[in-house]
Parts: structure tokens; sequence; C-alpha cells
């Protein structure tokens, strides 16, 4: 093997660059060559395609989003649009591919591996939920980002005595709400592999009032629903002074954590090495902090799941 590509595709994760970086001189260390395609799925088929020295990836370990752009392209979801795709990675000269991007992403890696077309996936989305590894690159920067937020969201919901549903990314994973709940001291913490009681949810309030306490933080991942519903709710029923702050894509965005660009650099090497071991078809990961790889096919056909101990112990230190 001479020639490998690499993408990022569907939602940015801070990281995804630090991954890219990994990629790129992890190859080049081998002696191959490395193109890298823009705009992912979209740019695969459009031919996109450019070369990348290590220069190119210099200065870009420390900042969010991803270099070489990403893109949703519902072409390549069709046979066509993937040869396509694999037609431009012929005319480069591409042999191998490494994708870094979510689930979605991951499907489409799939496909070009049954197409003969030798693919790894690097798991890269702030959700964290890839089944096949503990953690995804860009989770522990969202996770930052969600803190800080709410630490400053406290400062004013103390000075006045109020209520603040906080509404967080995660509309199939409940984990940037479970994490960023129990770092937080968070009242009550719904998620979305969870129903939620709101007679809890007021119980908890209208206790911790009774007993003194100055304010209340909610965190909603937005698979529950509007956060702004159950802030009236709230509001209706505790007569509280109850604001709601929706974080939206500031969560997606920032300079990587040291964990993410860690992360990220281990993992982006390690999909170099599996395609020089010959293999495809595979995603990386992190497990028990070691480097892991699964068959996609395998771990997408599994269900992500939340860690239950750590939501039960969420609610017993939220007495
Ligand atoms: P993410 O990778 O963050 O989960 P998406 O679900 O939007 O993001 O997927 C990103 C892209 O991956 C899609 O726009 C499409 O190009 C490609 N993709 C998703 N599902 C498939 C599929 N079943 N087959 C081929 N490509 C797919």
């Amino acid at each position: 093997m001479k020639r490998i590509g690499v993408l990022t595709s569907g939602g940015d994760s801070p990281g995804m660059n630090a991954a890219i970086r990994a990629v790129v001189r992890k190859a080049i260390f081998h002696n191959l060559e490395v193109y890298g395609i823009y705009y992912g799925y979209a740019g695969l088929i459009s031919g996109d395609i450019k070369k990348l020295e290590i220069g190119s990836v210099g200065d870009i370990i420390h900042r969010g989003g991803t270099m070489l752009y990403t893109a949703r392209c519902e072409e390549f979801k069709t046979l066509e649009g993937q040869k396509k795709g694999i037609e431009q990675l012929k005319k480069f000269g591409i042999e191998a591919l490494v994708v870094i991007g979510g689930d979605g992403s991951f499907q489409g890696a799939k496909k070009l591996t049954e197409h003969g077309f030798p693919t790894i996936g690097v798991p890269g989305t702030i959700d964290n939920d890839i089944p096949g590894t503990d953690f995804t690159i860009g989770f522990d920067t969202a996770l930052n980002t969600v803190i800080d937020a709410v630490d400053k969201i406290r400062d004013t919901a103390t000075s006045h005595e109020r209520t603040y549903v906080i509404e967080v990314m995660g509309r199939d994973a409940g984990d940037i709400a479970l994490w960023a709940g129990l770092a937080d001291g968070a009242e009550s913490i719904l998620i979305p592999e969870d129903d939620f009681s709101m007679d809890d949810i007021i119980d908890r309030l209208e206790k911790g009032h009774k007993r003194g306490k100055k304010h209340s933080i909610i965190v909603v991942a937005e698979g529950c629903g509007s956060g702004v519903e159950i802030g009236k709710t709230i509001e209706e029923r505790t007569k509280l002074d109850t604001r709601v702050t929706v974080l939206g894509h500031i969560q997606r965005g920032g300079s990587p954590t040291a964990s993410d660009r860690v992360l990220a650099s281990r993992l982006g090497a390690y999909a170099v090495e599996l395609l020089l071991d010959g293999e495809a078809g595979k995603m990386v990961g992190i497990e028990k902090n070691q480097l892991v790889s699964h068959d996609i096919d395998e771990a997408l056909s599994r269900k992500h799941t939340i860690d239950l101990n750590m939501y039960k112990l969420s609610k017993e230190l939220s007495i």
C-alpha cells in the first residue's frame, strides 16, 4: 500500500483536526502518501481531493472543527453515489481510506468496504453514542463546554434564587446530560434512555427549596423534549422562578481538551496501523483505556447504552 485517504463526515466535533493530523503524520512516518478528501462523502463523489504533507496538518491540533470540512451527503447513501466515490479514489490512486465521523459516516465506511475498498472508521462525535468505544472524539470537550456554561448560570441562579433548566445536546444518547449533570450536581437529569417523572422532578425541587437551597439546576438532553416546555411546567407547578437555557451549537465548537487531543491522536494513528496490517471494515475505539478495534458491522448492530450505575449515582447524590 502506497497511498491512503482521509475524510471527516457528518457532524463536526472538537478533536477531529487532531485525528486528521495523527492519520497524516502516522502514515507519512510509515512512508505512505496521504490525500485529504474535503467535505466528506460529497467531496469524495465530486473529487475534491488534495495531497496532504507533514506541514498541511501543522497548527491544527488545538483547533475545533475540521480542516477538511464536513458535509452530509444523501447521494452517498445510494449504490450509484458509492460507486462514483470509489471511481474517484481509484482515479487518485488511493488504496485505503480513514473515515472520521459518527455512526452515519460509519455506515458509509461499511458500504465502501463491502464494495472491496478497505476503510477504517474513527469515532468522532460529541454525543459519545457509538458502540465499541468508551469515548468518542469530542465528547470530553463538549462536556467541559457544558460544565463551564452551567457554572456561569449557577452564579446567576444562586444570586436570583432561580431554578434553571439547561437543555443540552443528545437526541438519542444521554451521555452529555448525564456526565454534565453529575459533574454539576444537578437536581435532576433527564436522558432519552429513561422515562422521566415530572412528579419526581417537582418533588426534588420542592424538597431542596424547603431545606433552603438557593438554586436548582435541571439538565435535559434534547431527546427528552423541549427544555422550554419542561421549564414552563416546572414554573406552573412549583411557582418557583424558572428560566431555561438551550446551549445549542456552542457544544460543538471550541479548542479540544487535552483528553480529546490525546484520544484523537491515539485513534487516528491506530486506524493507520490497522490499514498497514491489511485490516478493513473496522472501527477503532478505546475500552478501559486500551486501543481496540471492532467490525463496524458488529459494532453498529449493538445499541449504545448509558452507564446505569452513574445514572443511579446522580440520583443518590442529588437528594
Ligand atoms: P454522523 O456521521 O455524524 O452520524 P450522519 O448520520 O449525517 O452523521 O451521516 C453522515 C453521512 O454519512 C451522510 O450524510 C451520508 O453521506 C453517509 N451515510 C449515512 N448513512 C449511510 C448509509 N446507510 N450508507 C451510506 N452512507 C451513509
